[in-house]
């Protein structure tokens, strides 16, 4: 069966981002982070388009990199979790990965395989994130270690922000030092910035940058759009009205009755709902585009179906009518922001079955 909910993704806009990645960027490399299916956009159309385009690309585990090199990705790879195990550090020997050492048991591993291939390795501080990476004040001790095991090819070292969507938080100057204080005495290239940080945090940049959600054409600030940045949306989710009701004046509408009509009002069923990644929690108003005009969602978004208030159209609207969720011509985060959550978690959602 055919589903009339499908994304479309922009190649075009992609390169347009990775553009303004560069031009906030300084001279950095740039990883692409292309974990979790490229943020739902299809991992191995993202990666095919950008592996000449970036100096690496970046996922979160090994299994993710074994897919691209299966798919003949023959470009860098950083896989930000690391291996797992013995068997997931000999995957990443074989298939020329540079996992991220980010516990000591890592290092051990390391220092314990026997091997005719070196490896590149990333060696992660915690600078305040408290969630993966070792402590700064074993930092210098773990470089020494690294370097002087034979495996080891090139060391590198990167730290990751705990709020680097948050212009206002302490924490980035204080984890921004903290890294700089690494840094000082070591001559070993560094990755400090993600997509916010990357506009931002000048001072963050260092070496490689490692932008995600902004390649996407997504802003990472709740109070800035994409467009504030001159970002444009790779993926445009759409689908079309199935059928068009009136309903009378105190009508409600859905499961929960929780919308009732204030006037007769045109309701347009469009084919798309929580099972197709559009989320449950969308409120009412939450913008939906029906040809080529914002209409507000009424009631609650179903498993496979939404209804939305059609009545202002100067053109009504009509069963068959093309339906954008998001993309395009309407920006992602603002959905995200009327259903309490974030642009990535949408954006993963969506595409899972790409
Ligand atoms: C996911 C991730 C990124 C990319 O973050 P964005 O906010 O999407 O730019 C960068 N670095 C690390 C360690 C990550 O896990």
């Amino acid at each position: 069966m055919k589903r009339s909910a499908r994304i479309e993704i922009n190649l075009e806009a992609l390169s347009h981002n990775l553009s303004v990645v560069r031009s906030f960027s300084q001279s950095a490399k740039i990883i692409a982070v292309v974990k979790a299916n490229a943020y739902g956009h299809g991992m191995l159309t993202i990666a095919r388009h950008l592996q000449d385009k970036v100096d690496a690309l970046a996922v979160a585990c090994v299994d993710e990199a074994k897919m691209l090199r299966e798919s003949n990705i023959d470009c860098c790879i950083v896989v930000l979790q690391g291996f797992h195990d013995q068997q997931q550090l000999e995957q990443c020997l074989a298939l020329n990965l540079e996992p991220v050492c980010h516990q000591h048991w890592q290092v051990d591993l390391l220092a314990q395989q026997s091997s005719d291939t070196q490896i590149n390795v990333w060696l992660k501080i915690d600078t305040g994130m408290n969630r993966l990476g070792i402590a700064v004040e074993d930092s210098a001790e773990l470089q020494q270690r690294l370097q002087a095991l034979s495996i080891v090819n090139e060391l590198k070292l990167m730290t990751h922000f705990a709020n680097a969507d948050d212009k206002t938080a302490n924490s980035n100057q204080r984890q921004l030092d903290a890294f700089n204080s690494v840094l000082e005495g070591s001559a070993l290239e560094a990755s400090m910035s993600n997509s916010a940080a990357i506009l931002s945090i000048p001072g963050s940049i260092k070496d490689w940058v490692r932008p995600g959600l902004m390649l996407y054409g997504v802003s990472p600030f709740p109070a800035q759009s994409a467009a504030d940045f001159g970002l444009r949306p790779v993926m445009t989710l759409k689908s079309h009205i199935i059928a068009i009701k009136t309903v009378a004046a105190g009508d409600s509408i859905g499961y929960g009755s929780c919308w009732s009509s204030q006037r007769e009002s045109q309701i347009a069923v469009v084919a798309i709902g929580y099972g197709d990644g559009y989320p449950r929690h969308a409120s009412n108003d939450t913008p939906v585009k029906i040809n080529g005009h914002i209409c507000p969602l009424a009631g609650r978004v179903s498993m496979d179906m939404i209804t939305v208030d059609v009545t202002d159209l100067a053109n009504p609207a009509d069963v068959g009518d093309e339906v954008e969720l998001w993309g395009e011509g309407l920006d992602v985060g603002e959905v995200a922001c009327n259903s309490s959550t974030i642009a990535y978690e949408l954006l993963c959602n969506t595409g899972k079955d790409q």
